[in-house]
């Protein structure tokens, strides 16, 4: 039994969803249906969550609601239309879509979780119908009657503990399952969004509460790249990675997959693969727990860019107890999130996203670390990017790194950091942004073809 999830692009006209409904009556194990709400069409395209950002907006400011929402229901209309699906599917689309007239403003913290789940809500009507149209046996289920309950985080809900229990009561359903992604609901009953891009969580907690044998991710790409496309050309698609390799992955800077999506299919133990809706014959990237086989050692080459790096030397820090302690508490109490933090003897660097920080922020962060923890040597750098080459293959074979400074060296690129991460599977360098896409060839094509 399968869940299958369908991203915004895939749904995005009536000749994407010919594709998906042509996907799921391929194959009879492809049970539950997750959607997202219609993407873009084409690049000038808006996306149906930004247009209902839009009518958030204009609600707020007392505006007619009228336009927006019948722009945003043509979209809905011209896709049911092309398959001919009931009218009644429709008019429950527009009243819903109407419905948002009547929602109070004030003393309604859930107000703009409510308004932007309408694109998956809606959707998820949509391609029920559109399925049966076709002779499916489909119908939409909420998820609230689901049982997708989460925290009442507006904006950034997680799943709780106790959904799992009760998605797993439908794991029998004769019917194919159509689930709106993207939002759950509170203990209390209010709607509560996931992270933008969020329909990927909704699709892994439903695959793990029913136990699925495999969560099948339809996108627009063929499937995870070992580099970015946008600085080598054709790279190699992953077959294969483990969920440790994809985490470390995370700063691939082109992303296919939520980063908060791996965690229910990872602890449920269910495989992950990544498809093209465009190429659905592709076998894409397959995310598992374990890989035996280690052709290569390096399995891709992720970066990303915006960050600093605070440098603290202290002669005999590591004989001072509490010392990161006491930086780290600093950090905390300005509201600041580390990612990285490799140190030496006497000294340790602390690499952190750098939109976390302005001119004032930072003037009095650094003259809190120099009162706190009086160093010898403290500056900050900016503009940095993070190199990560990953890969499971990298533990059993010697001279990994080696081989990368050395490449890095031939091309003059300056390492600020190196960090070989305790889990192994990884290597991060930290250089200057503007060597950032050479950085990313030179080890590109030392570890690939
Ligand atoms: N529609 C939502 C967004 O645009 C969620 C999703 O597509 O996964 O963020």
């Amino acid at each position: 039994m399968k869940v299958i999830k369908f991203g915004g692009s895939s749904l995005a006209s009536s000749g994407q969803v010919r594709k998906v409904v042509d996907i799921v009556k391929t194959d009879d194990a492809r049970r539950f249906v997750v959607v997202s709400a219609p993407g873009k069409r084409d690049s000038a395209d808006i996306k149906v969550t930004d247009l209902l950002i839009q009518l958030y907006e204009r609600k707020l400011a007392h505006k007619s609601l009228t336009p927006l929402i019948e722009e945003i229901f043509s979209r809905f209309r011209e896709i049911g239309e092309a398959f001919g699906i009931g009218e009644e599917h429709l008019a429950t689309i527009h009243l819903d879509l109407e419905a948002v007239n009547q929602l109070p403003i004030e003393n309604n913290p859930h107000l703009y979780d409510h308004i932007l789940s309408r694109g998956e809500d809606n959707n998820a009507k949509l391609v029920a119908g559109i399925l049966q149209a076709e002779g499916v046996n489909a119908r939409y289920i909420n998820p609230k009657d689901l049982g997708i309950l989460v925290t009442d985080e507006p904006g950034n809900a997680r799943v709780l503990y106790k959904a799992y229990r009760k998605i797993k009561k439908w794991a029998d359903s004769e019917a194919v399952l159509v689930i709106p992604g993207f939002f759950g609901y509170t203990e209390e009953g209010n709607i509560c969004t996931f992270s933008r891009g969020g329909s990927d969580i909704s699709g892994s907690i439903v695959a793990a509460g029913v136990k699925a044998d495999l969560y099948e991710n339809f996108t627009d790409v063929d499937g995870i790249y070992a580099a970015h496309p946008g600085y080598i050309h054709h790279p190699e698609i992953i077959k294969e990675l483990t969920y440790r390799e994809m985490r470390e992955l995370a700063y691939a800077g082109f992303s296919v997959f939520h980063d908060e999506a791996l965690m229910p299919s990872f602890r449920a133990k269910i495989p992950v693969v990544i498809k093209n809706t465009n190429n659905p014959n592709c076998q894409g990237t397959k995310i598992i727990p374990n890989r035996d086989q280690h052709e290569k050692p390096v399995i891709g080459i992720a970066s990303d860019e915006g960050f600093s790096m605070i440098y603290i030397s202290k002669y005999l820090m590591n004989r001072e107890v509490g010392f990161t302690r006491k930086v780290l508490t600093i950090l905390e109490e300005f509201g600041i999130g580390y990612e990285h933090m490799p140190s030496g003897i006497d000294d340790i660097s602390i690499v952190i996203r750098s939109n976390q920080l302005d001119d004032e922020l930072q003037e009095q962060l650094m003259r809190k670390i120099a009162y706190e923890i009086d160093p010898d040597e403290l500056r900050i750098t900016h503009d940095l990017s993070m190199i990560m080459v990953v890969g499971e293959g990298m533990r059993q074979r010697v001279g990994v790194t080696a081989e990368s400074t050395a490449a890095l060296a031939r091309k003059r690129i300056n390492l600020e950091m190196i960090n070989q991460g305790s889990s192994e599977v990884s290597i991060m360098f930290g250089i200057h942004k503007e060597q950032e896409k050479l950085a990313i060839r030179t080890l590109y094509y030392t570890f690939f073809d």
